[in-house]
């Protein structure tokens, strides 16, 4: 007799529905697994077996065949081990329902106890989508598969404990209310403030307009002028996630092994810092078990490149494609997977190699062409996605022992912004984007019109600096942000000329 149990397997973020059938023909015991598994499937056998046996059920005598089907995908985790247990059950004559509409997943120790698994989120929801009404999941990873709302969830701590839920003891059902979630985190949650830093208004109305339009941002600045502290405030102005990109966030997290059990949703947005020595596969993702990497990590939040000129220039410019398209696509044999990647880009990096170019009271010790080759290495393709190129002087200490004024909270900052991308969201409701830094020329023409005047001083403007097409685009873009932390439809005179004061080129060419 064949019987089968359903599982899932994920393919990027996604999941889909996987089935297992098990037969047992007269012959010498063994046990096959086909349909592609990969090692941890293969290993399953060795695991299954002890976990029935010392369950105290027994175990079919004879050839076991287990086939995972569709067969041509390649199949790879610790999932499948509880359904090939069942399956396997059903075999013995154990009453569990052989319906299309239950489903298992779940690591065996060799005790019979059922270990979390990683991606649990995704394979639920993809299992949800395949019809699945009701999910049997490691007792750990229960409250995250309870985000998904619409099938039943039974957290099981072990494979006795889901033959005897179809016995006499069933389960409780796990259920989690997804509302208790968000919100959960305040402002009050964020180490770094903006109240916390002295002077350097530009920066932090540039990295303001940044947040509230999307706009990535490049600080240039010595060292000591506080442009690593300002990127760390950046993830306490940025607005609440919506419900929508926190199921979507959790699933990366999910198939990475970084959710804890205890906190099921991320629900706040993420803050990646990438050192230069980081491996370009760390970064991007892949490698022999593909991973999602830091850019999609970073998705819905910030990747902060602190010494961006530091970075091997071959991995700045793997990130120019996720940059344009907000998605990373990760080749393998027999499958490519595409895992989301919109970030807002943070860099920070010196004016110089020695860092004290343009400083007040040290001497830059740099030749002419050291500079050049150092900031050659931001190549203009990179540039041409950066929107804002700030330059952060660094304050001396009389300067900042002047500074008499409260810095504004970042709570004040976040309110601006949070209403910026309201404004954003309803302009944009038919274009598919959300932000005005997904602007692309067309739309540009349509939402960033300009008046008679505002279009003659841009013009003028134009020719003084040389600007070329991407660079006046970019203008209109972030003048089109500030106009909307003003709360104003159009874009006025006022907007252009404060847009104007951010660098558009690197700091040699200003
Ligand atoms: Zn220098």
């Amino acid at each position: 007799m064949v019987t089968k149990a359903i599982t899932a397997a994920t393919a990027g973020i996604d999941a889909y529905k996987i089935e297992i059938e098990v037969d047992v023909v007269n012959s010498l015991p063994s046990i096959n697994i086909v349909g592609l598994p990969d090692n941890a499937v293969n290993e399953a056998r060795e695991r299954v077996r002890s976990a029935i046996k010392n369950s105290g059920f027994s175990f079919p005598k004879g050839r076991l065949i287990i086939n995972l089907a569709p067969a041509d995908i390649r199949k790879e985790g610790t999932n499948f081990d509880l359904p090939i247990a069942i399956g396997i059950l059903k075999e013995e004559g154990i009453a569990i329902p052989d319906d299309n509409e239950t489903a298992f997943l779940g690591e065996l120790s060799l005790d019979g106890s059922i270990r979390k698994v990683n991606g649990v989120l995704p394979l639920v929801s993809g299992l949800k989508d395949a019809g699945i009404k009701t999910v049997f999941v490691p007792e750990e990873n229960a409250r995250e598969a309870a985000l998904i709302q619409g099938i039943n969830v039974y957290g099981a701590a072990s494979l006795g404990d889901i033959v005897n839920h179809f016995a006499e003891t069933p389960l409780k059902p796990t259920v989690v209310n997804i509302n208790d979630f968000l919100g959960m985190h305040s402002e009050q949650d964020y180490v770094y403030d903006f109240k916390d830093v002295k002077g350097q208004q530009k920066a932090k109305k540039a990295l303001e307009i940044a947040a509230a339009g999307g706009h990535n941002v490049l600080m240039s600045g010595s060292p000591g002028s506080g442009k690593t502290l300002m990127a760390k405030c950046f993830a306490s102005i940025l607005p609440p996630l919506e419900l929508e990109e926190a199921i979507e966030l959790t699933k990366i997290y999910s198939i990475s092994g970084l959710l804890e059990s205890d906190k099921p949703l991320i629900t706040k947005r993420p803050y990646r810092a990438v050192h230069h020595t980081a491996s370009p596969n760390g970064i991007i993702g892949g490698g022999i078990n593909p991973k999602p990497g830091e850019i999609t990590l970073a998705h819905r939040g910030v990747l902060f490149l602190d010494e961006m000129a530091e970075f091997p220039r071959n991995v700045l410019e793997v990130l120019r494609q996720p940059m344009e398209d907000g998605e990373v696509t990760i080749s393998r044999t027999r499958l490519s997977i595409k895992y989301p990647a919109k970030f807002t880009l943070i860099g920070a990096m010196n004016p110089c190699p020695c860092g004290f170019l343009g400083d007040k009271e040290k001497q830059c010790t740099c030749s002419d062409f050291q500079i050049k080759r150092y900031l050659s290495k931001i190549s203009g393709p990179l540039l041409d996605r950066i929107d804002l190129i700030i330059n952060v002087p660094r304050l001396s200490s009389d300067e900042l022992i002047n500074i008499k004024t409260e810095s504004e909270s970042s709570a004040e900052i976040r309110k601006r912004v949070i209403n910026a991308r309201k404004i954003q969201t309803e302009r944009y409701k038919d274009e598919g984007i959300f932000t005005n830094s997904e602007l692309n020329p067309k739309q540009i023409k349509k939402y960033c019109a300009l008046d008679k005047e505002s279009s003659e001083f841009l013009k003028i403007a134009a020719q003084k600096y040389s600007l070329s097409g991407r660079k006046f685009h970019r203008i209109l873009k972030i003048s089109r942000t500030i106009a909307d932390l003003a709360c104003s439809k159009n874009i006025e005179l006022s907007h252009i000329s404060q847009a104007l004061q951010y660098r558009v080129d690197m700091p040699d060419k200003v």
